[in-house]
């Protein structure tokens, strides 16, 4: 059987847009819809037509091409139950351990709280994917608008728990910004230092950072990383529970 072949690109000035496509059934299915005009030409240059999008949360930025696509292609709309009222024209309820076909491709749901209360994330076992949205980021995670440092962080935990190899699939291109970051917090981390390195010859040639994968974002991210005694040293949270430690990440973050 042909494999699932996924599509990634840019889309307004630093999200990802992508589409994943079944062979086996022609179903294509695209991750947020920021907007229609980018999608269609990307579905026609491919040769794919949309049967679904898959929204990960209820913001401008993943939402506003969901009612022009929906109208000119009838695709079927899957999105967060908890955020069902902010999000237009959905078909399709989910919520956490729920699944659901995209043609012939099993897609599960994990509920990702804390970017905003009812964000979710796909997960595609056949093609070794996840789909997080604004939950995480390469070295970093989303702003937190409406969760709280112990949700967002138990919700990061989800998908730090997936195979390591698991491809991740981002909302945003903002792995450098993120490393800046980072390398306040864990200075002495090799793989982080390799990484941004890594992430600031791809921007410079116009690349992509992600996706990344789980084994690699345990090795240099810091939001997955507030158990490490390093990281707790240098805050001088030594011994607090790693929410905690999340949320003081957080914060800093924001100040940064
Ligand atoms: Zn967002
Ligand atoms: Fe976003």
């Amino acid at each position: 059987m042909a494999a699932i072949e996924i599509h990634q690109f840019s889309i307004l000035n630093d999200n990802y847009a992508v589409l994943i496509h079944d062979p086996a059934t022609g179903a294509t299915a695209s991750i947020d819809a920021a907007e229609s005009y980018p999608i269609e030409r990307e579905l026609e240059a491919k040769g794919w037509k949309l049967t679904d999008i898959l929204v990960t949360h209820h913001h401008a930025d993943h939402t506003e091409g969901i009612a022009e696509l929906k109208d000119s292609t009838g695709c079927r709309v899957v999105g967060p139950r908890r955020e069902a009222a902010k999000i237009p024209r959905i078909d399709l309820e989910v919520g956490e351990g729920e699944s659901f076909k995209v043609g012939s491709i099993d897609v599960h749901v994990i509920e990702t709280p804390g970017h905003t209360l009812g964000h979710v994330a796909y997960i595609v076992p056949a093609a070794n994917a996840a789909f997080v949205g604004d939950t995480l980021f390469s070295l970093g995670c989303g702003r937190m608008f409406e969760g709280t440092p112990q949700g967002f962080h138990d919700a990061l935990r989800k998908l730090a728990a997936l195979p390591g190899e698991t491809q991740v699939y981002c909302g945003h291109e903002y792995t450098v910004s993120n490393g800046r970051f980072a390398l306040t917090v864990d200075p002495d981390n090799a793989a982080l230092q390799r990484r941004m390195q890594e992430a600031e010859a791809l921007r410079a040639k116009g690349f992509p950072t992600l996706p990344t994968t789980i084994t690699a974002e345990l090795a240099t991210n810091p939001f997955l990383r507030a158990h490490v005694p390093a990281i707790q040293q240098r805050l001088g949270m030594e011994g607090a529970p790693a929410w905690q430690v999340f949320g003081e990440l957080r914060d800093r973050k924001n100040r940064s």
